[in-house]
C-alpha cells in the first residue's frame, strides 16, 4: 500500500505541473487564467493510495463515477476539505447517495434523475448542486440531453425547488480529430450562453475536457476538466 503511494506521488510531481501548464496555456489562449479552471482529479480505478497522493499534491477536488466507490472513498478518513464529484451516470435509486456525499453531481442526464435528487434536497432542507449533461455531439452511447432539447430540459431541472443549476457538463467523443472536439465544446458553451438567461440557472460552470481532449476543452471555455490518466497514470 505504501508503495503505491509513493508511486503516485512520483507520478503526480511529474505531471501535475506539466498538466497545470498546458491549462494555463489553454487559459490563456482563451483570454483567461489557470484559476479559472477548476482540476477534477478522476480517482476511478485507481487504489486509495491514489487518493492519498492526490490530497498530499493539493488537489481538492475529486471524482468518482459510480455511487458505490464515492461511498467507500468519501468515508476514508482523509482531508476534511475534499470535494468528491459525482461524474458518471447516477442510477435513479441511487440518486439519495449520491446527493448526500457529493460536493457537486456532474452527470444530470435526465428529467427523472434530477427529480429524484431535486425530492432528496427537499427532505433534507438544502439544494443539491448540480450540472445538466448535454450530448453535444449526439452519439447514440452519450448520456445527456440532446443539444436542440437541452433549452427545455435545463428549464424544466432548474425548477426543481431542491437543486442548484450550476453550469453544464459534456462528454466529447474518443477521437483525436480537434476540428469535432472543439465543435461539441463550443456547441456546449453557446447551449450554456443561452441556459444563463433561463430563470433558476444560477450558474455558468462548464465542466468539459478529460485526458486526450482537456486542452481543446479549456480553449473552448471550460471551467472544470475532469482528469484522470494525464495525473496518476493508466487505470491498472
Ligand atoms: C473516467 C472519466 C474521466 C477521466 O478520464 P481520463 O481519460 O482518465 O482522464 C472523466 N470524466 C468521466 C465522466 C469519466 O468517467
Amino acid at each position: 500500500m505504501h508503495d503505491r503511494v509513493a508511486a503516485y506521488r512520483l507520478t503526480l510531481r511529474e505531471r501535475l505541473p506539466r498538466v497545470r501548464e498546458r491549462i494555463a496555456a489553454a487559459a490563456a489562449r482563451s483570454g483567461r487564467d489557470l484559476s479559472s479552471v477548476r482540476v477534477v482529479a478522476v480517482t476511478k480505478g485507481h487504489p486509495p493510495g491514489a487518493v492519498e497522493a492526490a490530497v498530499e499534491a493539493g488537489l481538492r477536488d475529486l471524482g468518482e463515477n459510480r455511487v458505490e466507490e464515492l461511498e467507500r472513498r468519501a468515508s476514508l478518513p482523509g482531508d476534511a476539505a475534499v470535494r468528491w464529484h459525482m461524474i458518471g451516470h447516477v442510477q435513479r435509486r441511487k440518486a439519495g447517495r449520491a446527493a448526500r456525499l457529493a460536493a457537486l453531481v456532474h452527470s444530470v442526464d435526465s428529467l427523472r434523475l434530477a427529480e429524484r435528487l431535486s425530492r432528496f434536497g427537499e427532505a433534507k432542507g438544502r439544494r443539491v448542486p448540480v450540472l445538466v449533461q448535454v450530448n453535444a455531439s449526439g452519439e447514440p452511447t452519450k448520456g445527456g440531453f440532446p443539444a436542440a432539447a437541452a433549452p427545455d430540459g435545463i428549464g424544466r431541472v432548474a425548477e426543481l425547488r431542491g437543486l442548484r443549476v450550476l453550469g453544464l457538463m459534456t462528454m466529447a467523443p474518443f477521437t483525436g480529430d480537434e476540428g469535432v472536439l472543439r465543435r461539441v465544446f463550443a456547441k456546449t458553451r453557446a447551449v450554456m450562453e443561452a441556459a444563463a438567461e433561463i430563470s433558476g440557472v444560477e450558474g455558468c460552470e462548464l465542466s468539459m475536457g478529460m485526458s486526450n481532449d482537456y486542452r481543446p476543452a479549456v480553449e473552448e471555455g471550460s471551467t472544470m476538466v475532469r482528469l484522470g490518466t494525464c495525473l496518476l497514470g493508466a487505470r491498472p
